[in-house]
């Protein structure tokens, strides 16, 4: 597969070397309590504007609703009942039997309440499945391997960091909106007042409003030396932040821990390097199938098929041309 944004590190593919880790998260949704702190850390750390009127959307508790321009976390809330419990468990048993997601060696085991050293005693009995469960997920920019959004991009306003990360420079973005349809996951969005004055009154109003918006995994932080706001405000560790090569160990030392306890639902998104993004920098813990959080379950960039389009474009081209030629000199005849 071909892509404009290669599988091998992308850090390092955006000529960066390797002078950094790549870093990402690792968000494990199984101890994430809806608190929202992540949501509220990210808006007051970007100057992000609240999303509506703090009003319960009427399908759940949440009120922002999903990821976008103004926020760039979005803790969903899902509310399941019996039935929908029991099914998660069994399609997380089945993924196992075909061998995914893979499951790695168990590690120290430092996240959550898991307990220490050898689990060969723990009990694997299946916990009584609950009558009612909250599904608490806080969703961000998944800063791909190979990001749709940056290879669409004609001003180069979105660039790869040095930290593998994806990058929007709002003061190079012209608002023309491609990364938009290119993102497989809906994340990234115009910043829109809801009119349609002229962008070129931009200076008017917040410099932001018209251009492209999404998470920078707190870019500005990082070059100071500082964790992101959003891992380093959650009160239960669900969001964790650093290197992505460990923290990947540990989401599948997480998933095999709770299968352990019985919790067949356990599953990783993200975690995959040959999933149709490459893999993605924020990895995630779910305890049921991603389109019950809103995720596809399986992402493709856009851009995977343009070698092919343009071979096919090409073949195209060549016939045209013959056919004039032969016509052509069929016409001297
Ligand atoms: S999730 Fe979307 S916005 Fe984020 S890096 Fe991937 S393609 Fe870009
Ligand atoms: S990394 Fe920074 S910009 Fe991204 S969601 Fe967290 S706080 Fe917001
Ligand atoms: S991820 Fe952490 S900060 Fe965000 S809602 Fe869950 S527990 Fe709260």
């Amino acid at each position: 597969m071909t892509l404009l944004s290669g599988p091998d590190g992308p850090a390092a593919e955006a000529g960066w070397g390797h002078e950094h880790e790549r870093k990402g998260f690792f968000t494990d949704t199984s101890i994430c309590i809806g608190c929202k702190a992540c949501e509220v850390a990210c808006k007051e750390w970007n100057r992000n504007p609240i999303d509506g009127n703090l009003e319960i959307l009427g399908s759940s508790y949440d009120n922002t609703g999903e990821l976008g321009a103004n926020t760039w976390r979005h803790v969903a809330f899902v509310e399941q009942g019996q039935e929908r419990i029991d099914q998660a468990r069994e399609s997380g048993r089945k993924l196992v039997s075909l061998g995914m997601p893979g499951i790695g060696p168990k590690s120290s085991g430092t996240r959550g309440a898991l307990p220490a050293g050898d689990l060969s005693s723990t009990d694997r009995t299946p916990p009584d499945t609950p009558e009612f469960r909250w599904l608490m997920s806080s969703d961000v920019c998944k800063h791909c391997t190979n990001a749709g959004c940056l290879d669409v991009c004609p001003t180069g306003a979105i660039f790869r960091s040095e930290y593998g990360s994806v990058v929007v420079q709002q003061d190079v973005c012209n608002g023309c909106g491609t990364c938009v349809s290119a993102c497989p996951f809906g994340v990234i969005e115009r910043r829109d007042d809801g009119t349609i004055s002229p962008f070129a009154h931009r200076e008017e109003k917040d410099e932001r409003m018209g251009t492209a918006s999404k998470c920078t995994l707190c870019y500005d932080r990082l070059v100071d030396g500082e964790e992101p706001a959003c891992s380093a405000t959650c009160p239960t560790q669900s969001i964790t932040f650093g290197d992505h090569d460990d923290l990947t160990a540990d989401a599948r030392s997480r998933v095999a821990d709770l299968h352990e306890r019985g919790m067949t639902e356990a599953r990783l998104y993200g975690a995959n390097p040959k999933d149709g993004v490459g893999g993605t920098g924020s990895v995630f813990l779910l305890l049921d199938e991603p389109e019950v959080y809103g995720l596809p379950p399986d992402p493709q960039v856009p851009t995977k098929s343009l070698p092919r389009t343009y071979a096919r474009a090409g073949i195209a081209a060549a016939g045209m041309v013959a056919a004039v030629a032969l016509s052509f000199l069929g016409s001297r005849r």
